[in-house]
C-alpha cells in the first residue's frame, strides 16, 4: 500500500496463550510472514510468554512488544513489572492505556503519560491506546474524549519522543465485540488525531507518528481499513490468537 509511513501490526494476545501455546503461535506464524518487509510485525504476549518468545523470534522479521510496564524504574512495587526487565527479552513496544486497563484497573491519561515517559527512557516505543465508548460515540462526544485523553497520555513527550511512538485508535465499543468501525468512521477519528498532534507538535510530525486502528480487524476487513489514508496499521486482539488470522491480516494489509 502505498504510504509514507510504513504500516505496523501488532497482536495483543491479552491474557492468553501459555509458554508452549505462545511457542506453537509465533513458530507458524515466522513462517508465514517470514517474507515481509512492507509491515513492521509484532507480538504482545503475556510477560510470561516474553522470554521463550523473544528466542523464537530473534532471528525473524517479528518483533517484541509487552502488554504493559509500570511508571517506575524499579523499587518496591509489588507485582510490577519495569522497562528496564522487559528490555531484557528485547522488547521494542509496550502497549499502554489499553482500554481494558483504562476500565479494570482505572487508569488515567495522566497515569499513561508517566508510563510513555518511562518506556523511552528505556528506549522501548509506547503504543498508546485511545477510544470511546458506545455510550459517548452515541452522545456526540467522540472527538472531545480522544482528544482529551490524546493531550493527556502524551503530556510531556517531546517531538523527538512523539516520533518513536504510536497511537491506537480503538472504539471501545469495537473491541472483541465483532463490530468494526466502518472505515470511514475510523478514518474521521484518525485524521481528528493527526489535527491535535499537529497542533501539539507541528504539521511534519504529526505527518510521520503512526496510528493504528483496533476493534475487531480481521483478514476480511484489513485491507480496506489500511487503505485509508490516516491508518496506519492495526492493533489486533482476538484475531492475532490464531497465527493464520493474523498472518492473513498481514498479507491481505501489504
Ligand atoms: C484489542 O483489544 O486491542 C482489540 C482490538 O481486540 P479485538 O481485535 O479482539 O477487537
Amino acid at each position: 500500500m502505498d504510504k509514507d509511513r510504513k504500516l505496523l501490526i501488532a497482536g495483543n494476545w491479552k491474557m492468553n496463550k501459555t509458554v508452549a501455546e505462545g511457542l506453537d503461535l509465533v513458530q507458524e506464524l515466522v513462517r508465514e510472514v517470514n517474507q515481509v518487509k512492507e509491515i513492521d510485525i509484532v507480538v504482545c504476549p503475556p510477560f510470561t510468554a516474553l522470554s521463550e518468545v523473544s528466542k523464537k523470534i530473534i532471528e525473524s522479521n517479528i518483533r517484541l512488544g509487552a502488554q504493559n510496564m509500570s511508571e517506575h524504574t524499579g523499587g518496591a512495587y509489588t507485582g510490577e513489572i519495569a522497562a528496564e526487565m522487559l528490555k531484557e527479552f528485547l522488547v521494542r513496544y509496550v502497549i499502554l492505556g489499553h482500554s481494558e486497563r483504562r476500565q479494570y484497573q482505572e487508569e488515567s491519561d495522566s497515569l499513561i503519560s508517566k508510563k510513555a515517559l518511562t518506556a523511552h527512557a528505556a528506549s522501548i516505543k509506547p503504543i498508546i491506546c485511545v477510544g470511546e465508548t458506545l455510550e459517548q460515540r452515541e452522545s456526540d462526544v467522540t472527538k472531545d474524549v480522544i482528544g482529551s485523553q490524546i493531550r493527556g497520555s502524551l503530556a510531556g513527550l517531546t517531538s523527538e519522543q512523539m516520533l518513536e511512538t504510536v497511537i491506537a485508535y480503538e472504539p471501545v465499543w469495537a473491541i472483541g465485540t465483532g463490530k468494526t468501525a466502518s472505515s470511514e468512521q475510523a478514518q474521521e477519528v484518525h485524521h481528528f488525531i493527526r489535527t491535535v498532534l499537529s497542533e501539539l507538535h507541528g504539521d511534519t510530525i504529526a505527518k510521520q507518528v503512526r496510528i493504528q486502528y483496533g476493534g475487531s480487524v480481521k483478514p476480511g476487513n484489513a485491507r480496506e481499513l489500511m487503505s485509508q489514508p490516516d491508518i496506519d496499521g492495526a492493533l489486533v486482539g482476538g484475531a492475532s490468537l490464531d497465527a493464520k488470522n493474523f498472518s492473513e491480516i498481514v498479507l491481505n494489509s501489504i
